[in-house]
């Protein structure tokens, strides 16, 4: 038994320093056979068996059993290294890792899209709801509870898209406003972003189909201060630190008071002219303030028409257009490159 022992020793020794010799696969296999073979090595060893006493066959059995399975593994071990070694010494002779690739162009968020997100998030962070709402609304929506009456002349300066007697491409996201406030109590705090639609003719300032962010807060106390302490922050959150808003006095007949609202130029900080251009800046017309938009306290007429008593709620709304706020932004001159996908366009805003 001892001397079996030792025999199947020897055996091992020998068959891993061979396997170690061995430096392909045909190599290997003659290993293979010479030791794991029909009539290899260890066949020799295990035909000794014979000659043991009957009760040490067993352990003997065992022995080379348990020798011939870690000698399986080592050879199999081997074989992987070798395929590995393979591979790698292909890769380097016929693919150059340091090739540069070829770049697949990626998309980015297009900047109407970005306005929208950013605005939606500064109001969000501050409480606000976002609320999203249907593109085709019933005038009524869109301007009976606005304080628009059917004959009222505002009515003209909507320029919209009639689908029947009563029903429209909505020209601005009020209607939001509305149907938020018919079903909420006060207070209210929504930002309400969206497509609108008015029967514009293109040009380089305007476009039929538009994107706006509209704004509400409804509860009591709420007066013009905060409104233009909110107004003061969305822009400096869309502009930059330097930003300021001024308030002009204007006319919506669904705010009273009512103001245009403009910004700092961008362009030149507010200066009106530019070095490159001491004629005056191109963007803000040399006045220093581009305008945004619309905003003012919700008139009374629109608090009682959702049942709301004007005496004891105030609050504020304003409407910006987005794409407005991209041509500031990006300085671009041209709104219309706001719908055209060009991708040299978009790459150098993203
Ligand atoms: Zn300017």
């Amino acid at each position: 038994m001892t001397e079996l022992a030792s025999r199947l020793d020897d055996v091992a020794q020998r068959f891993d320093a061979a396997v170690d010799r061995a430096n392909d696969e045909q190599a290997l296999e003659s290993v293979r056979v010479a030791y794991l073979g029909r009539n290899g090595e260890v066949t020799t060893v295990r035909r000794a068996i014979g000659t043991l006493a009957h009760n040490e066959r067993p352990a003997a059995g065992k022995l080379i059993n348990d020798a011939v399975a870690a000698m399986e593994r080592r050879l199999q071990a081997a074989y992987e290294e070798l395929e590995s070694r393979s591979f790698d010494a292909e890769l380097a002779t016929s693919i150059d890792v340091t090739f540069p690739s070829i770049r697949r162009p990626a998309g980015s968020i297009h900047p109407v899209r970005r306005i929208i997100e950013e605005s939606c998030a500064y109001f969000v962070r501050h409480g606000f709801a976002v609320v999203i709402g249907a593109e085709v609304e019933p005038d009524y929506y869109n301007f009976d509870a606005l304080n628009i009456p059917n004959d009222h002349p505002a009515r003209e300066g909507f320029d919209s898209f009639w689908i029947s007697d009563t029903l429209l491409l909505r020209p601005h996201t009020s209607p939001m406003q509305i149907r938020t406030m018919q079903e909420h109590r006060p207070p209210i705090a929504i930002v309400a972003p969206g497509k609108c639609f008015r029967r514009d003719a293109v040009d380089a300032r305007h476009l039929f189909q538009f994107h706006q962010v509209e704004g509400l807060l409804v509860a009591e106390g709420i007066h013009f201060a905060h409104l233009k302490g909110m107004l003061t922050g969305l822009c400096r959150e869309l502009f930059g630190e330097q930003q300021n808003v001024r308030f002009r006095p204007s006319y919506f007949p669904f705010t009273e008071p009512s103001a245009e609202v403009d910004t700092t130029c961008p362009k030149c900080k507010g200066a009106g002219t530019l070095k490159s251009s001491p004629m005056g800046c191109n963007m803000c017309g040399g006045s220093g303030w581009i305008e945004l938009g619309g905003a003012g306290m919700v008139h009374p007429n629109v608090l009682r028409e959702v049942g709301y008593d004007p005496d004891r709620y105030s609050g504020w709304a304003f409407g910006f257009g987005v794409e407005r706020l991209g041509l500031a932004r990006y300085e671009v001159d041209d709104i219309r490159r706001f719908t055209k996908s060009d991708p040299g366009f978009l790459a150098q805003l993203s």
